[in-house]
């Protein structure tokens, strides 16, 4: 009973008046808890998958799938192949559809992603070479490999200075207008022309999206440097000291993921990139000293005159030596459906996804064990799944239930699913997604972002509420009805304080990216980002339970109201 607050033994409840306990209660009732919606008020219809969906049962779950003996699930790994055969074994019992890759008659749960997992060996190295000198630099010090780098052998050839890698003519600005491409090895800035600076054209209501994050903007020029024929994209990293994780929050070096690079053989082919390094700032003052200019006042100049100004670096060049080691693997997505009530809009989906992978674990034995990151999310969609195939009735349309692989590496699972789709994706009516999703927020940040997003300074001053009832839902603009819609079945049913952040392109931080891209209305539910995320504390001790189910309950809300309409949400642009 130690800490356990009692009455003092002089006082008992009969002496406390009972007026003013009463009105006390009222006032609780009133004022305290916008969260406490009486379940009463939900439709029928929904009920019974609404109460299926408890705090204790998410808590249950997410015990399992971010246990220490998943090792932090990384892609490929044996944990994370555990995590899903778990999830199927539900699914089974719960008569979950297997809507996968097709299996002579039958179909599997598993959407198969070809796999070869890169290891970088000990005689990768970076040189500059002038007709006097070699300047070497070596892997992970200096330089890291990211995306496109498929073979083993050696990159050469000049050096071409791209600004920021930006082209968008439509704003008056291409970076790449004025230079030869072909063969070249392409040195750019990471950002944007005048960073954060609120009165560039880059940070515009209608185009700031489209620059905005780190790894996003890279493989987007990555793509296009491909069509130009360059050979290869250095992107100068200032955080390079740093370990910056995949959503962006900067972390200390040492207790960094030692989770290996992969690449999908049938992406690098329908969806080519360059192969692309993040440099330090001392590999792009090497280059620039050679020919006697200096990196950053350069990008300074771009940044003051929001001007392009890109030029070969002549006299010299770089040769980039890549020793690959490559094992050939392969992970998978999971995708489940139930079927819609509807002879002819069953053939239309609602897709509620969410990544089942997270960042493994370090060779000393650290495990990274994405309880929030993104554990909740996979729990969140998989409760939903429980929820529909309880609810006596369905929605019109179908609802499918996906856990992608690799979005730890590059959105991997999800852009494989859209390049290769096991159902047509013209047909998928929206997208929920799902990835962060436990954690308290903090105003302060919510608010931070909110001007990000351009909302008006007079809805940013009413965003009001407590970290534990706070939510973040990136929308895709061209379909605010979703907003609309998120925001009724919140005050009817929910009672969290949802805070709508409409852009187009969306933010490339979670699996949403490129459902936007084919039109597809999206919504990715995100309760922030926190100190724990891509550290072995994201814990499921940490995560905040009841506030996790309530937004589970919502997107369950939210899937079958898409789903039951008779009119799929609009596309307007
Ligand atoms: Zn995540």
């Amino acid at each position: 009973m130690k800490g356990v607050y009692m009455f003092p033994k002089n006082r008992t409840w009969r002496k406390i008046p009972f007026f003013p306990v009463l009105f006390l209660a009222l006032f609780i009732a009133l004022f305290s808890g916008r969260g406490e919606i009486n379940s009463e008020r939900v439709p029928e219809k929904v009920k019974t998958g609404y109460l299926s969906i408890q705090a204790a049962h998410s808590r249950a779950y997410l015990s399992f799938l971010a246990a220490d003996e998943l090792e932090g699930r990384d892609t490929p790994s044996r944990g994370q192949t555990i995590a899903r055969r778990y999830i199927e074994s539900l699914y089974k019992t719960w008569s979950i559809i297997p809507v996968g890759d097709a299996q002579e008659l039958n179909r599997s749960y598993e959407q198969r992603v070809p796999m070869i997992i890169k290891h970088f060996g000990e005689g990768t190295s970076l040189e500059i070479i002038t007709a006097s000198s070699t300047q070497k630099f070596m892997a992970e010090k200096d330089f890291s490999y990211v995306m496109g780098v498929d073979f083993a052998g050696t990159i050469s050839g000049p050096v071409v200075f791209c600004g920021y890698g930006i082209s968008a003519p439509d704003l008056g600005y291409d970076d790449f207008a004025s230079v030869d491409l072909r063969n070249k090895i392409v040195l750019v800035a990471g950002g944007k022309p005048g960073g954060q600076r609120p009165d560039t054209p880059f940070n515009s209501p209608k185009h700031w999206a489209r620059f905005e994050g780190r790894r996003t903007p890279a493989e987007n020029c990555a793509r296009l440097l491909a069509r130009k024929g360059a050979a290869a994209l250095l992107v100068v990293d200032e955080s390079f000291d740093h370990y910056v994780s995949p959503h962006g929050y900067i972390r200390d070096a040492r207790i960094s993921s030692s989770s290996n690079r992969i690449f999908s053989p049938p992406l690098s082919v329908a969806d080519p990139m360059v192969p692309t390094f993040w440099v330090s700032p001392r590999i792009a003052e090497a280059l620039f000293l050679k020919v006697s200019k200096n990196f950053s006042q350069t990008v300074g100049k771009i940044d003051n005159e929001l001007k392009p100004n890109s030029f070969a670096l002549t006299g010299l060049e770089i040769n980039i030596k890549i020793d690959l080691k490559q094992t050939v693997s392969a992970c998978g997505n999971l995708l489940g459906m139930i079927e819609g009530s509807d002879p002819e809009l069953k053939n239309e989906y609602i897709v509620i996804g969410a990544h089942l992978d997270h960042i493994g674990m370090t060779k000393d034995g650290y495990v990274f064990n994405g309880a929030d990151d993104n554990g909740s999310g996979s729990v969140g969609v998989l409760q939903i799944a429980r929820a529909m195939a309880l609810n006596p009735e369905k929605p019109r349309r179908s609802i499918i239930f996906a856990h992608w692989t690799g979005e730890e590496k590059g959105l991997v699972g999800s852009r494989y699913f859209l390049k290769f789709p096991t159902i047509p994706v013209k047909n998928v009516a929206a997208y929920i997604n799902l990835d962060m999703i436990s954690h308290d927020c903090s105003l302060d940040e919510v608010k931070k972002e909110a001007k990000m997003f351009h909302l008006p300074e007079d809805e940013i001053a009413h965003i009001s509420g407590q970290p534990g009832k706070l939510l973040r839902a990136y929308i895709s603009a061209p379909s605010p009805e979703l907003a609309t819609k998120i925001s009724q079945l919140n005050a009817d049913f929910i009672g969290l304080d949802v805070v709508p952040l409409l852009s187009f392109p969306m933010l490339g931080n979670s699996d949403h990216y490129f459902f936007a891209f084919e039109r597809v209305p999206s919504v990715f539910f995100f309760t922030g980002g926190n100190e724990y995320a891509h550290t072995p504390l994201d814990t499921v001790e940490r995560i905040n339970a009841e506030k996790m189910a309530a937004v589970i309950r919502l997107a369950y809300l939210l899937a079958f109201s898409l789903g039951d309409e008779p009119n799929r949400l609009s596309w307007k642009q």
